[in-house]
């Protein structure tokens, strides 16, 4: 990039001392862990028992607000399930509508309105976000790591499925720096997984591999082609709710009609249930060891047979080769041009995963590694080939801060992360906030604080002459296309009208090695407090939204709704009003929050008898 003399390929700016350590971290659904490189071979890190190398992915608030992370947050989830959240992962990057569908699965709150913002969990009287949530399992892990090394860490890589969009690609990052950690790179959780079997780390090879991932509420298949020490991505598939939770249920119905159990007991008495998961999970790990498992739960003795066990997984794991038929035909590939097939994740513990999986691809699989540490083990890896340890790896030139563009409230909106691989091309649509809008001012910036007003301004320029249309209805597309030696085009392009404008500036012009050093320190150190003003400036552009559309509400329904609904309305629309004037995006949220409780009955009413007007109006004769 530009050539400034900083190891671009780690984003260095400084010489490194040998012992600045950087550490690997798997960002789990069920599991997270950190490893690092000790005398030469990956390490995963384990807790104060010194054996528990897995921290669950669970974070738990008592009523003190005091968080809680991993096993004792683990506790909580059936005795205090709206304070115990659990699946974080699924939530990053994803707006309301995104997640709707999930909140079936979850047995806490998350905010549901039928809106493109980014989804917000409701604890007691605060509003999470996924990024928060995150941050706190990460400052577990890092803490882990440093009581462990007895030294400060702050590099890391962080490891992402390979299907990750850039939104929650970017949601990791920001947990990351909010974790206090600077995120040298993504890495896809195949390739890190690859990297700890030592495949794809010779610049000559070149291979087709298969990454098979059953963890404990996921399943994943990707299907990668290293060449050159780089690995593409061809495929990906699987199946987002299947996983060893699903071994556990089977378990459970098992012996719930083998013993005549009410089903009724697991939902009335939690501490019955918690006992039955807890029962279930270690049947299911001993049964990968033994042929049989015993074990007592309250009165009644529960036993299980290995062949009972795979009797009723394996219309799971045939499931799961589905899953394998469809990424294999999408990367045009058969069974035949797989050189290498990787076990990843707990679940592939199980031996008929194993033995099925391996039929399938018909050859032995590499399953030597710890299954649900391998991820990674591979990420401390590819952070020691970023240390610059392993010499003879190729690296290629990257982008050493972040670009992006101002949106409203004075927010940066990242396009370009930085440490992406030059040359490189990202793109995002935007629309107008105001009806009638015929200019849109676009304002270029570099750097990691989330307001634009403490990065750097590379340019602006105005697209005009959008048609006028209503707020929200002009697709305006701007991309960003960033060329081997930094020379930064941004176009935007209004796609009903067609037109376009752009600019070309030079990102790493005019900027020193200790500007960008600065940049980056600062970046981590205030990202506490970018993130609360983050969360409120987006809540208030939320709230601001809502106000409009429910003073159209209002004006459009004054028929359909009776006195007292509009009076309400008002009232709650007030009390919206004015905690948009506040600071307190708590209070934004709780005021959305009950607009939105009281209104969707009545919206729903509204579209019925609108849409039984119309079918009126349509009436033949
Ligand atoms: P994730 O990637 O979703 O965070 P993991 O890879 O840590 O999850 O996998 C967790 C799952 O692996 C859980 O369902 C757990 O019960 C299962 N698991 C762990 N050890 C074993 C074992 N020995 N036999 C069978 N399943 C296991
Ligand atoms: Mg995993």
């Amino acid at each position: 990039m530009a050539k400034i003399s900083i190891n671009l390929s780690s984003g260095e700016l400084e010489k490194t001392p040998e012992s600045d350590i950087i550490i690997g971290i798997d960002l789990g659904t069920t599991n997270s862990l950190v490893a690092y490189i000790h005398e030469a071979k990956a390490m995963a890190v384990a807790g104060a028992d010194g054996k528990n190398t897995l921290v669950p992915s669970i974070v738990h608030f008592d009523e003190s607000g005091q968080v809680i992370v991993g096993n004792e947050a683990k506790k909580y989830l059936l005795t205090d399930p709206q304070n115990t959240i659990y699946s974080v992962k699924r939530l990053m990057g994803k707006s309301y509508k995104d997640v709707s569908d999930a909140e079936q699965y979850l047995g806490y709150k998350i905010i549901d309105e039928d809106t493109d913002s980014l989804v917000k969990i409701r604890v007691r009287d605060r509003f999470y976000s996924p990024v928060e949530l995150s941050a706190k399992i990460l400052t577990e892990l890092k803490t882990r790591i440093e009581a462990t090394l007895g030294q400060a860490v702050s590099k890391a890589v962080i490891t992402v499925p390979a299907y990750f969009n850039d939104a929650q690609r970017q949601a990791t990052r920001d947990a990351g720096k909010l974790a206090g950690l600077d995120v040298l790179r993504i890495v896809n959780e195949p390739t890190a997984a690859s990297l700890a079997y030592g495949i794809g780390l010779s610049p000559d090879e070149s291979k087709k591999i298969a990454v098979y991932d059953l963890g404990g509420g996921t399943f994943d298949i990707s299907i990668l082609q290293i060449q050159g020490g780089i690995f593409e991505v061809l495929s990906t598939n699987g199946d987002t709710y299947l996983g060893g939770d699903d071994f556990d249920r089977a378990i459970i119905d098992f012996w719930l009609e083998k013993y005549h159990i009410n089903k009724n007991i697991l939902i009335d008495n939690k501490k019955i249930s918690q006992q039955f998961r807890v029962a279930a999970e270690e049947a299911k790990k001993t049964l990968s060891l033994d042929n049989q498992y015993i074990g007592r739960i309250g009165e009644w003795s529960c036993e299980i047979l290995k062949a009972e066990f795979e009797n009723l997984i394996s219309p799971l794991i045939n499931k799961t080769l589905n899953s394998c038929k469809q990424a294999l035909s999408d990367a045009k590939l058969t069974v035949e041009n797989i050189d290498s097939v990787i076990m990843v994740g707990g679940s592939t513990r199980v031996p008929l995963v194993k033995k099925t999986v391996s039929e399938f691809f018909n050859q032995a699989v590499n399953d030597k590694l710890n299954p649900d540490e391998v991820v990674a083990l591979g990420a401390a890896i590819q952070a020691d080939i970023l240390a610059g340890n392993n010499k003879d790896l190729l690296l290629i030139d990257i982008t050493p801060l972040s670009l992006g563009i101002e949106t409203m409230g004075g927010l940066m909106d990242t396009i370009i992360p930085r440490n992406t691989k030059v040359p490189a091309k990202a793109g995002r649509q935007y629309t107008t906030s105001v009806d009638g809008q015929k200019n849109l001012q676009v304002a270029v910036y570099q750097g990691e604080r989330d307001l634009v007003s403490d990065n750097r301004k590379l340019g602006e320029f105005i697209l005009r002459g959008i048609p006028p249309m209503p707020a929200g209805i002009p697709k305006i597309d701007i991309q960003f296309i960033l060329d081997a030696d930094g020379i930064l085009t941004v176009r935007a392009r209004e796609l009903r009208s067609e037109i376009e404008q752009q600019i070309q500036v030079k990102s790493a012009y005019g900027i020193s090695e200790e500007e960008m050093a600065r940049m980056l320190l600062d970046s981590i150190q205030y990202a506490e407090s970018d993130m609360k003003i983050r969360a409120l400036l987006e809540a208030r552009n939320e709230a601001n939204n809502i106000l409009l559309s429910a003073d159209k509400f209002i004006e459009q329904n004054k028929t359909i709704l009776n006195e007292e609904e509009i009076k309400e309305t008002k009232r709650l629309t007030e009390a919206l009003r004015q905690s948009v004037e506040g600071d307190d995006k708590d209070a934004i949220n709780l005021a959305m929050e009950n607009l939105n409780t009281y209104t969707t009955p009545l919206a729903h009413r509204a579209m019925d008898a609108n849409i039984g007007a119309a079918i009126k109006g349509k009436k033949l004769g």
